[in-house]
């Protein structure tokens, strides 16, 4: 396993990875490659990212279907994270990508994404080749 560390940037964010999770993986022999996120308030995501916008639309959706205002119950002093949490389960701790002769076998227009929703923070991510 690879632990990539990612700095985001912004409070919700969807970074694109592809290209760290490509070069983690180089010349990998295997069937599939596991990108797994090891925390509560972030995600990871498959969808296009040959234009920038779906991310900021996601983010934007995201926001409106677990949105701030909520009687929530979950508060932590100093750190009122409650709605990120909904946020990353909706996107999921994980994505699996078959390698094809070496190569993440992703279609065309499909990138790999961390998804942001307590940041700005720095990000582990493990990636494992799966035999
Ligand atoms: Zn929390």
């Amino acid at each position: 396993m690879r632990e990539l560390k990612i700095s985001t940037e912004r409070h919700t964010q969807l970074l694109d990875i592809t290209p760290q999770v490509r070069e983690a993986i180089d010349g990998a022999d295997g069937s599939a490659v596991l990108v797994f996120v090891p925390h509560t308030t972030a995600g990871v995501t498959i969808n296009e990212h040959a234009d920038p916008l779906v991310a900021r639309d996601f983010e934007s959706a995201l926001q409106r279907i677990v949105p701030e205002d909520w009687d929530w119950q979950h508060i932590e002093e100093g750190e009122e994270n409650a709605p990120s949490h909904p946020r990353a389960s909706l996107m999921g701790p994980q994505v699996l990508v078959p390698l094809h002769e070496g190569r993440l076998a992703l279609g065309t227009w499909q990138g790999i994404f961390l998804c942001e929703f307590d940041g700005p923070r720095t990000r582990s991510v493990y990636v494992s080749v799966l035999q």
